[in-house]
């Protein structure tokens, strides 16, 4: 977590924004809950604070419309010290998002995809070796973990087992999961992982997966949610995880209130361009995708979403998510 000091200071200014008074002693609920009510903005947040190094996304994401030309993996830079890489569609149809984030000592492979063979620890072992050279550095350490142990965020962990270059591949078990990061008293405490002249803090955010984790890069603001938040759809599958769904979601606007959030940073896209275009889960045909990156006030309207089902979860379709608890009854599926 940013010393108290930072802390203060985006704490002050946010609240100078919204006008909501001190709130430093607040649960992360009722901020949460103070920040909705008020009508206040992430995005303004934000955009009063820039990151330190910013970064651009490609027009168009590989989406499965040409399988005989379309690369197995897409790979973009981000900025020169973080890549952003998309398995095909024509691979696996859950077309997951990997994050490759440099740090002076250390990589951080968050994802391994979704399939247990294809050219990803090539892929990622070039990406090094480039920024290795660029930077005239000899060596740095990869560490591979997951943002959620589900198949599809996993299915290439042993392509980076037993690499010379790989110091770690993060357990699949939950308390091995929750140990590497650090948390004591999972979900409620926070952590960190230092890569070496860049943090990035580390939330439990269980209610899509039971060792799910959200991750906040300090250096580009950009907040990555793994399955809990992206353009697609957000999957609950039992009636007992729906309130860690809704504590996850709580959990993530307080921190976007005191921490600026440049972009929302899912591990699929599910949603067309156009408002409340859904694609069925297992398309592989994705024409007119929805970008990969949200904007930070979809916390709040995820959140908002939710809480208005009160007792009762149910799917529902919105601009750029679907809610989708699966133990309410699905809505479409294609696969
Ligand atoms: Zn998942
Ligand atoms: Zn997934």
């Amino acid at each position: 977590m940013p010393s108290m000091r930072e802390r203060g200071v985006l704490l002050g200014l946010f609240v100078g924004l919204c006008g909501l008074g001190a709130q430093r002693a607040l649960a992360p609920r009722d901020l949460a809950e103070r920040v909705l009510r008020s009508g206040a903005s992430l995005n303004d947040v934000a955009r009063e604070h820039p990151p330190e190094q910013a970064g651009s996304f490609p027009a168009a994401w590989v989406h499965g419309a040409d399988c005989a030309s379309d690369p197995l993996i897409q790979v973009h830079a981000y900025n020169e010290d973080l890549y952003v890489l998309r398995q095909s569609k024509c691979a696996t149809f859950e077309a997951p998002f990997v994050y490759l984030v440099f740090g002076e000592e250390r990589a951080l492979l968050l994802d391994t995809g979704a399939t247990a063979d294809g050219p990803l620890w090539e892929t990622v072992e070039g990406l090094v070796a480039q920024w290795l050279e660029r930077r005239e550095q000899g060596f740095v350490e990869l560490i591979v973990a997951h943002s959620h142990s589900h198949g599809d965020h996993v299915a290439g962990d042993g392509l980076f087992a037993g690499r010379e270059l790989v110091s770690t591949v993060v357990t699949l078990e939950r308390p091995g999961v929750l140990a590497f990061w650090g948390f004591e008293h999972y979900p409620d405490d926070a952590a960190t992982l230092d890569l070496g002249g860049r943090v990035l803090d580390v939330l439990g955010t269980p209610g899509h997966k039971d060792d799910g984790v959200t991750l906040y890069d300090r250096r580009t603001h950009l907040l990555f949610t793994g399955d809990l938040v992206y353009p697609g759809h957000l999957f609950v599958f039992t009636p007992e995880e729906w309130p860690d769904f809704v504590a996850s979601l709580r959990r993530l606007v307080a921190f976007a209130a005191e921490h600026p959030v440049e972009h929302v940073l899912g591990c699929h896209v599910e949603m067309g361009a156009a408002p409340r275009a859904s694609f069925a889960y297992g398309t592989v045909r994705q024409d007119d995708e929805h970008p990969l990156q949200l904007d930070a006030d979809v916390l709040l309207r995820v959140l908002e979403a939710a809480e208005a089902m009160g007792e009762t979860p149910r799917c529902e379709v919105h601009d750029d998510f679907v809610i989708h608890p699966v133990f309410a009854g699905g809505i479409r599926w294609n696969g």
